[in-house]
């Protein structure tokens, strides 16, 4: 990625201060979205390492995973998997709890979504803890699917999101970071 695009991209995210509670520094990846310019340039970024080869489902995580994810699958000719949270999918599900900054909750995935051993791209906006992403993994791995790599707009690294994802053996793709 040239340096002109990395910082034209940064600069189409949006921070909210303390939102959605004191302390916290939200950022908005919808005025990302919404520039026609920065969505189809952050995707073809985060594709770019996968062009050509055989990725058989992109997996996002909802709800920011799933704008980005469809883009993603359509780029890569591959199908789309929704993870969602407890109780939205409509078919005999696998479940899997996960932890946030505080507490833990469950997402699920439908169990036939994967057919065993297809290549597997997860897609979220942003990794922080990487409690939500590690989730994923688990529960992609569960339905046994080979997760090729994690993908996300935004790396908060001092959070540690991604190095826990490299440390299950998946590589980590990201396009920014923010302290
Ligand atoms: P984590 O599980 O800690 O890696 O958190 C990642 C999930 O929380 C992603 O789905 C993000 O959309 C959301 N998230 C966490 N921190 C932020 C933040 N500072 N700004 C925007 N979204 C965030």
């Amino acid at each position: 990625m040239t340096p002109e695009l990395a910082h034209d991209l940064k600069a189409s995210v949006r921070t909210i201060v303390d939102y959605p509670k004191p302390g916290i520094l939200f950022r908005d990846i919808t005025t990302l979205l919404g520039d026609a310019r920065s969505f189809r340039r952050a995707v073809d970024e985060l594709v770019q390492p996968w062009a050509g080869l055989k990725i058989d489902k992109v997996a996002g995580m909802e709800a920011r995973g799933f704008i980005i994810g469809g883009a993603v699958a359509h780029q890569l000719s591959a199908g789309f998997v929704p993870i969602r949270k407890k109780g939205k999918l409509p078919h005999t599900t696998v479940r899997i709890a996960y932890s946030l900054e505080y507490g833990i909750d469950e997402m699920e995935v439908h169990a036939d979504a994967i057919k065993p051993g297809e290549r597997v791209i997860l897609v979220d906006d942003l990794i922080a803890t990487g409690g939500t992403a590690e989730g994923a993994v688990k529960l992609m791995r569960q339905i046994g699917a080979e997760v090729m790599a994690a993908c996300f707009i935004i790396d908060l690294p001092d959070l540690g999101g991604a190095a826990k994802l490299r440390a299950m053996n998946v590589p980590v793709r990201t396009l920014m970071t923010f302290d």
